[in-house]
């Protein structure tokens, strides 16, 4: 089969593929010259709206897009210096809606009364969760940094003395790392601090995917790039590349292998030459945090609209024996009230599961779900029963899919060092890495994707003018 030749292939339509194929755009390649590979028959990786879906049957009129986001959801830290936010600001997009955590409502499990004194401590265990995990890093020594688990914050929580609020503790730390505290080094954590304001865009974090999609050079979708090689010197391109379905294409100055950190593990691309022995080590101490999302649309709103969150502390015998019992489906966000939807009409209640707690939501059936749904929507709001049965329960599938890397997003398990993550951004030149794996001070996030994607091109274009 004849080979297709290009400057520049990148691999994965993600935010980080795409920024940077726009960014090779803008620093003089020619369109012509760049393809992204894109094993999925749409972009956007891990950006992904429900409304976009088109065997979706369900009725979301009045629901925002921003409330459908079945990935990434917010933008962390939104500000005036923010990326992101700077790119709604220069397109006129309208400011995003921000989330407001300290209006959080938080109840018991079962008795479903609300816990006062905690709601008005909200934001407190906010700075509470910041402060806690400096001060695990400032107590650990550098000779047991590495080995220290997330589960040090155990004596931290303690500070706050009352067992809600140690649960409350590991509501958030699972929630936001979605990975199990026991397995976390502490030494990296904070690293990814995502302090300041959330806030989405009225069209969903999938605005950013089509506003790139729309300046970003041809995609073509439903190739899953199966192996890279170098080419051989006595050619004149650098890198050869190979799809699933047998096509091959050949780069003249790189390949930018954007691909979720979970595709790599898996060893879903073959390299030749295999990549260096500390990236492969890397890849060994770095994992994908597991993230569960589930979308509750009722036909109309029966909670309060003022409220950003609800949280279930649990106070059951099962919570107590198990350390991750809260991230089991105990937070759920008002995504639509807060862009605006009419009470009457269907509203939508997003619920989260992580580490543990979102393989055991993956695992249930259909009714089960519902049945885990209805028990902690009702603990969240002191009912007996809900007043309406959900016009459908939409759940992610991060966890299964192998093209996201089996998870959400990565997380330093026990035992990684800074070092590990250093290797993981070490480009080996044709091959260039990005993805949010790669981007450690925003490890996780969109915005973090996205810069290491622009990085990507711009050590390309650098190569090229030296
Ligand atoms: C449930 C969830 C909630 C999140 N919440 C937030 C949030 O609120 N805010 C935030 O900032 N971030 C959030 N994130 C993280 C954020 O979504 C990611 O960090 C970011 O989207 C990653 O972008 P990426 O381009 O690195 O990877 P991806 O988006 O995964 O893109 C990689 C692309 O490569 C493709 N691919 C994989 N293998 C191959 C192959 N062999 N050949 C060709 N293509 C391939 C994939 O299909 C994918 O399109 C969340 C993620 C999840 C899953």
């Amino acid at each position: 089969m004849s080979q297709a030749h290009y400057d520049v292939i990148i691999i994965g339509a993600g935010i980080a593929g795409l920024g940077c194929a726009t960014k090779l755009v803008e620093s003089g390649i020619p369109a012509d010259r760049i393809v992204i590979l894109e094993a999925r028959d749409r972009s956007g990786g891990r950006i992904h709206n429900a409304a976009d879906d088109p065997m979706l049957d369900i009725p979301l009129s009045g629901i925002s897009p921003a409330a459908l986001e079945m990935g990434a959801g917010w933008i962390h830290g939104h500000g005036k210096q923010h990326l992101l936010s700077q790119l709604l600001s220069e397109s006129k997009a309208g400011e995003p809606v921000v989330t407001d955590w300290r209006r959080t409502q938080f109840s018991y499990q079962g008795s479903g009364r609300q816990l006062g004194l905690l709601a008005i401590g909200s934001a407190m265990m906010r700075v509470g969760f910041s402060a806690a995990i400096g001060y695990a890093r400032r107590a650990l020594t550098s000779k047991h940094q590495s080995k220290a688990a997330a589960s040090t914050l155990f004596p931290v929580a303690s500070l706050h003395r009352t067992p809600e609020a140690q649960m409350l503790l590991y509501t958030q730390a699972e929630a936001s790392y979605a990975a199990p505290l026991s397995d976390m080094a502490v030494s990296l954590l904070g690293q990814n601090e995502t302090q300041g304001i959330d806030a989405q865009p009225h069209e969903g974090m999938s605005w950013f995917v089509k506003k790139l999609v729309n300046c970003a050079p041809s995609i073509r979708y439903r190739a899953r790039v199966v192996s890279l090689s170098h080419a051989s010197p006595d050619e004149s391109v650098q890198a050869h590349v190979c799809c699933a379905d047998g096509s091959a294409l050949s780069a003249r100055l790189g390949v930018v292998v954007t691909v979720p950190l979970g595709v790599l593990k898996n060893d879903m691309i073959k390299f030749s030459p295999p990549l260096p022995p500390a990236h492969l080590a890397a890849l060994k101490r770095v994992a994908m945090a597991k993230f569960t999302k589930v979308l509750v649309i009722f036909p109309r709103r029966f909670w309060d609209s003022g409220k950003h969150g609800f949280i279930v502390v649990r106070d059951d015998s099962a919570a107590r024996n198990e350390l991750h019992s809260a991230s089991y489906l105990c937070v759920w966000h008002n995504v639509s009230a807060i862009h605006g939807a009419a009470p009457d009409k269907p509203n939508a209640l997003l619920g989260i599961a992580t580490s543990h707690g979102a393989l055991h939501v993956d695992s249930l059936t259909e009714n089960e779900l519902e049945q885990l749904v209805s028990q902690r929507l009702c603990a969240a709001f002191g009912l007996e029963t809900l007043p309406f049965k959900p016009l459908a329960i939409l759940r992610s599938a991060w966890n299964n899919d192998p093209l996201s890397g089996y998870g959400a997003y990565t997380y330093p398990t026990l035992g990684a060092q800074k070092a590990d993550f250093d290797a993981l951004a070490t480009d080996c030149p044709p091959f260039y890495f990005a993805g949010e794996h790669t981007w450690l001070k925003e490890i996780g996030t969109v915005h973090g994707a996205l810069q290491s994607g622009q990085a990507a091109a711009l050590r390309i274009i650098e190569k090229v003018l030296t």
